[in-house]
């Protein structure tokens, strides 16, 4: 690989997409949010009002399916046949499918490529589940980042807006996502054996960066 890939993993609320896009703008490259991508396909899944159950809908589905980051000024744009659907895929229902149908072995392969083509052309921050394990097991600097549910479920919280649910859903609906990703099969969610690990739950978005930007100019 000529192009360098950083590789930031963990659960929902750790802080990769701040620190993920904190990052990138400090080392001049791109930032790749592949969780979009997963979302992308929920939502395509859901507006065809396909049955992802069905390994054959499924199969002809994917196939058929056209999604792709567009570059928009410095930021990389979901695209779904040529249309930003980035407006589409943050509410729950989108969340909580993208988490069932990331587990399917045939949806993770479909998006490979999306994502080692970027690598293969530029510097680029990735920013997911499995990107230093299994997408990237040979990008030199990996990280995974976590932090207490309690303290990521209020994060995400505070990020919401006057539909706010209750401290205690949100916080449901991630134990439930973390259960999800982690478990699964193919792919879960886990820190790569040479990932260096970072607990954020006292740290602040600050010092994340400083401490992951040390390591990389220390290497
Ligand atoms: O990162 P984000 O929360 O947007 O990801 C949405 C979902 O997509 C995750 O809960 C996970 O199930 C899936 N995902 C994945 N692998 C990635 C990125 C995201 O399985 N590399």
């Amino acid at each position: 690989m000529n192009f360098r890939v950083i590789t930031i993993d963990g659960p929902a609320g750790a802080g990769k997409t701040t620190v993920s896009k904190r990052l990138a703008a400090a080392l001049g490259c791109v930032y790749v949010d592949t969780g979009a991508l997963y979302r992308g396909v929920a939502y395509e899944v859901d507006r065809r009002k396909i049955d992802w159950k069905d390994e054959t809908a499924m199969a002809a589905f994917l196939s058929d399916l056209d999604l792709s980051f567009i570059m928009e000024g410095e930021d990389l744009v979901l695209t779904s046949s040529g249309k930003d659907i980035t407006p589409f895929i943050r509410t729950p229902e989108i969340t909580m499918l993208a988490s069932a149908t990331s587990a399917l072995p045939a949806v993770r392969q479909a998006l490979l490529g999306i994502q080692k083509n970027i690598a293969a052309t530029r510097d680029a921050v990735f920013e997911g589940r499995d990107m230093g394990t299994a997408v990237f097991p040979d990008a030199r600097f990996k990280f995974f980042l976590f932090a207490d549910l309690s303290v990521r479920a209020q994060r995400r919280y505070d990020e919401m807006d006057a539909s706010r649910k209750e401290l205690k859903n949100v916080q449901a609906e991630m134990e439930k996502r973390d259960e999800n990703d982690s478990s699964r099969k193919t792919n879960p969610l886990k820190p790569a054996p040479d990932a260096i690990s970072i607990d954020s739950t006292y740290l602040t978005i600050d010092q994340v960066v400083a401490k992951i930007l040390s390591e990389i100019k220390a290497s």
